[in-house]
């Protein structure tokens, strides 16, 4: 399984993908630091940033940037997944992160680790199921997590899985690795 280590690259075909220009060549001093970064720091949506170190400046001025931590990829693909089995009219559907149990909120922000570490749709899929089972879910033909046992009609083989569900497996993944080549304003300690 390969590394998702975010690239210049990644980001110019992200830049390319939606339109959006791109210029290297800023020189800048890496943040928290007098050192000079020899990295070209490039254009991205306004503002320019370094995929190396950090280093951004926007109209307001220079800032510190961060990449999203795999808790808040978590809160974002959670509610993703909310509106989807919103759509789909599916029965129970996720509750507010906020009033989500912390060891599903635990279990999203492994899955999240686990898609930027390479994971395939089947493979998240399988630790999904492995972590419901360990926490004492059965296969029902509807979702009843009032149930006693908790049933859940995921509980399959993946080839059993309804297109539909591999799909939102898919999505998930891929929703992780752009969340995860993102700059957002803010310092990595701020966070933590
Ligand atoms: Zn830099």
């Amino acid at each position: 399984m390969g590394s998702i280590d975010p690239d210049p690259e990644a980001t110019a075909a992200m830049n390319a993908a939606a339109g959006l220009p791109l210029f290297t060549g800023r020189r800048h001093t890496k943040p928290g630091t007098t050192d000079q970064c020899n990295y070209d720091a490039a254009l991205y949506r306004g503002a320019w940033s370094c995929d190396r170190c950090g280093y951004a400046a926007t109209a307001d001025g220079e800032r510190t940037m961060r990449r999203l931590t795999d808790r808040e990829i978590a809160i974002i693909c959670h509610y993703n997944a909310q509106g989807y089995q919103d759509v789909l009219g599916q029965p129970a559907p996720a509750p507010s992160w906020h009033t989500f149990p912390e060891e599903r909120r635990a279990m999203v922000e492994r899955q999240v680790a686990r898609a930027k570490r390479g994971y395939s749709p089947r493979e998240l899929f399988e630790s999904w199921r492995a972590e419901m089972v360990e926490l004492g879910w059965v296969w029902g033909p509807v979702k009843d997590p009032d149930a006693k046992p908790p049933t859940h009609p995921n509980l399959v083989d993946w080839d059993q899985l309804p297109l539909w569900e591999q799909n939102k497996d898919s999505a998930f993944q891929q929703a992780v690795l752009n969340y995860a080549l993102m700059w957002v304003p803010g310092t990595a300690e701020a966070a933590a």
